[in-house]
């Protein structure tokens, strides 16, 4: 069937007149009404015209210091989908799954108060929101431009008769206008938005959209999320990798801020110091709100704002309060002259209580900074090998699993990150799979992020190198692979949140072409390695089980 299809591809060539006139072809200049930023330094590096820029653009911009403004993304609209969705109100059951699992944030509910459903551009088809007690109307929108097309929110659709469907790009263009009053003029309601269910919890803005990262990623819907409960107060350091390469490709920066300019800082270090890097952050901010803590401390002796300064010393360190108490505190201390309020002023960026995250990869690094028990989260995206550099296989990689360097099928079985975390006794350790199970996911992060030590979470994501049969869309379902993931959360005491496997192992093995060409090329060795899989597996299971009943 390949060499057919490559003497189709030398059959059906054909000559393609290009008419003369294109020779001094231009493009029509267009009004850009993206910021100066945008037009001058993103747009011209986008054309692979960098190298024209003059440093002074540089300096204009305040990019000597290595920093870069967030939220660039946001204006590519590559529009590199062939097939977008479109939703049909009348079927939809508001369940927000297909804004859980979209990968580049290309599709979102919204929620319309009734002066924004009064001024809302013709075509923008709402109905009641659901649980809202007529107070909002409600949609799901889509961007055009910046979906890829990967079918995910379509496969993942829990409405009975699916409440969208793929169409094609030139009839879903309308949508775009669409798209910019959903987001740029309906305001995101905060009374709507929750940690406690995967429904409420899309109603929050993500704080990571529109990345580089490959049609139907398994990696970014995690990303996303995190974004969306702790994003106005994330410190991230990314080691490298695919979460590097499309966390911030320059000049594109998914990371983005809200309308009040906060969002998350992110950062970039190689692999093998990435979670000291985090650890670094977190000593930093520790040093400055100590010395914040004790000018607070000196104001409420000499009676001074002392109510705002008594609600930050009692709840400044509170996630859910510490905003407020802050405010309040910069509030009281506006025209205050003195040495405290100054220091206090030039470090409001640190009164709040922070979120610092690690994405890692790097053993040694981890492990010190797991030992150390300080406040820091690690989210560990395991696509089970190096994704970014092509496929490698790594000691996430399963048994059986063909890999680059383990083209004979892995031979020894994965490492369980998760097991050995926990062994410390005092490490918050979660495993999680979006597709098998959302509402264990989000509970996860939430408690991951809560515990007041080192936490790390563990998300299985699947890949484009896995070789997906199903689709890639499909595999974020894990409807297979629910029976057999092992969904550990170690608390203490340990919880096992999944239920006992069900599914046929091996055949969800066969569903991915880094399993199935083994079979192709060694069917013999192939059984052998399937059968040890499924022995490791299970024995994982035990393991879990036996700490369950401890
Ligand atoms: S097709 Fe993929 S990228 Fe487009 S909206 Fe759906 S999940 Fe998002
Ligand atoms: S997944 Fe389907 S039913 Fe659920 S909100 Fe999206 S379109 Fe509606």
């Amino acid at each position: 069937m390949n060499y057919a299809s490559i003497d189709h591809g030398i059959n059906e060539l054909h000559q393609v007149e290009i008419p003369e006139r294109w020779l001094d072809a231009r493009d029509e200049p267009q009004a850009d009404t993206a910021p100066a930023f945008i037009q001058d330094v993103v747009a011209v590096m986008n054309r692979q015209e960098g190298d024209s820029l003059p440093v002074s653009t540089m300096v204009k911009y305040g990019l000597e210091d290595g920093t870069w403004p967030a939220g660039t993304s946001q204006y590519e609209k590559r529009g590199a989908a062939v097939e977008v969705p479109a939703w049909d109100a009348s079927k939809c059951i508001q369940c927000n799954k297909c804004s859980l699992v979209c990968p580049h944030a290309a599709i979102r509910p919204v929620l319309l108060d009734s002066a924004e459903e009064a001024a809302k551009p013709t075509g923008f088809e709402t109905v009641p929101a659901r649980g809202m007690n007529g107070k909002y109307t409600y949609r799901i929108q889509v961007s055009p431009y910046d979906c890829t097309g990967c079918g995910s929110c379509v496969n993942v659709c829990l409405a009975k008769e699916t409440a969208i469907a793929m169409r094609p790009l030139e009839s879903q263009v309308k949508e775009a206008e669409n798209w910019t009053y959903a987001v740029e003029t309906v305001a995101i309601k905060q009374d709507a938005i929750s940690d406690k269910n995967v429904k409420a919890s899309q109603f929050a803005k993500p704080y990571f959209e529109f990345s580089g990262a490959c049609a139907g990623c398994g990696e970014t819907p995690y990303i996303k999320l995190v974004t969306q409960l702790f994003g106005d107060r994330m410190y991230i350091t990314n080691a490298s990798g695919c979460s590097s390469a499309y966390g911030g490709s320059t000049p594109s920066s998914p990371y983005c801020t809200d309308k009040r300019g906060r969002g998350p800082a992110w950062a970039m270090s190689l692999f093998e110091d990435n979670a000291e890097y985090a650890y670094g952050y977190l000593l930093g901010q520790d040093a400055i709100q100590r010395q914040l803590r004790e000018k607070v401390q000196i104001l409420l002796d000499r009676n001074e704002a002392a109510a705002a300064c008594r609600d930050y010393l009692e709840k400044g360190t509170d996630a859910k309060e510490s905003r407020a108490v802050s405010d309040a505190l910069l509030a009281a201390l506006e025209g205050s002259v003195s040495e405290e309020a100054d220091f206090i002023r030039q470090n409001r960026e640190y009164l709040t209580k922070k979120s610092v995250w690690a994405y890692d990869i790097g053993y040694g690094g981890l492990d010190h900074v797991l030992a150390s028990g300080k406040d820091i989260n690690v989210l560990v995206l395991d696509t089970e090998m190096y994704s970014n550099t092509g496929g490698q296989s790594s000691k996430s990689t399963a048994a059986g699993a063909i890999a680059k360097f383990s083209a004979g099928g892995k031979e020894v079985k994965k490492k369980d990150l998760g097991l050995m975390a926990m062994s410390y006794g005092y490490v918050y350790v979660a495993q999680v799979a979006m597709g098998a199970d959302p509402n264990q996911t989000l509970r996860a992060i939430r408690e991951a992020e809560a515990y007041p030590g080192p936490s790390i979470v563990i998300c299985y994501c699947p890949c484009i190198e896995h070789g997906m049969k199903a689709s890639m869309g499909l595999s974020q379902l894990g409807e297979e692979g629910g029976g057999v993931r092992l969904l550990a959360e170690g608390k203490n005491p340990f919880t096992l949140d999944s239920k006992a496997p069900t599914g046929d192992f091996q055949k969800f093995l066969l569903g991915e072409n880094r399993y199935a060409s083994l079979q192709l090329a060694f069917p013999e060795k192939a059984q052998e390695l399937y059968e040890k899989a499924e022995r490791d597996a299970k024995e994982r299971l035990e393991s879990y089980l036996r700490l369950a009943e401890k």
